[in-house]
């Protein structure tokens, strides 16, 4: 059985560099008091660095627990622009 580290793996990230389908607002994350982004998102987009919160949409994958897990409003959320995003290589 694969690890989540495994499974990430069969998964191709086509980057968009001109558009970030997440945003998030730097300001709400600084009052954040718990940073929930940070254990729930798989990919590991969201981490703490000197108690501030990094974020890198570059490995997504679209899984959409952010959007729910954020509970400021900090986090914007949209699909990425056709033909962008994350690719499936098994289907
Ligand atoms: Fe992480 Fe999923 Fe949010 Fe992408 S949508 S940043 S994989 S929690």
């Amino acid at each position: 059985m694969m690890d989540i580290k495994e499974r990430l793996g069969t998964i191709k990230y086509d980057v968009d560099k001109e558009y970030a389908h997440i945003t998030v607002d730097e300001a709400i994350c600084e009052k954040c008091p718990h940073h929930f982004c940070v254990m729930a998102c798989p990919a590991q987009c969201y981490t703490l660095q000197n108690g501030k919160l990094m974020f890198n949409y570059e490995d997504c994958v679209e899984c959409g627990t952010c959007s729910v897990a954020c509970d400021q409003g900090s986090v914007t959320w949209h699909y990425p622009k056709a033909g962008k995003g994350v690719v499936y290589k098994f289907g």
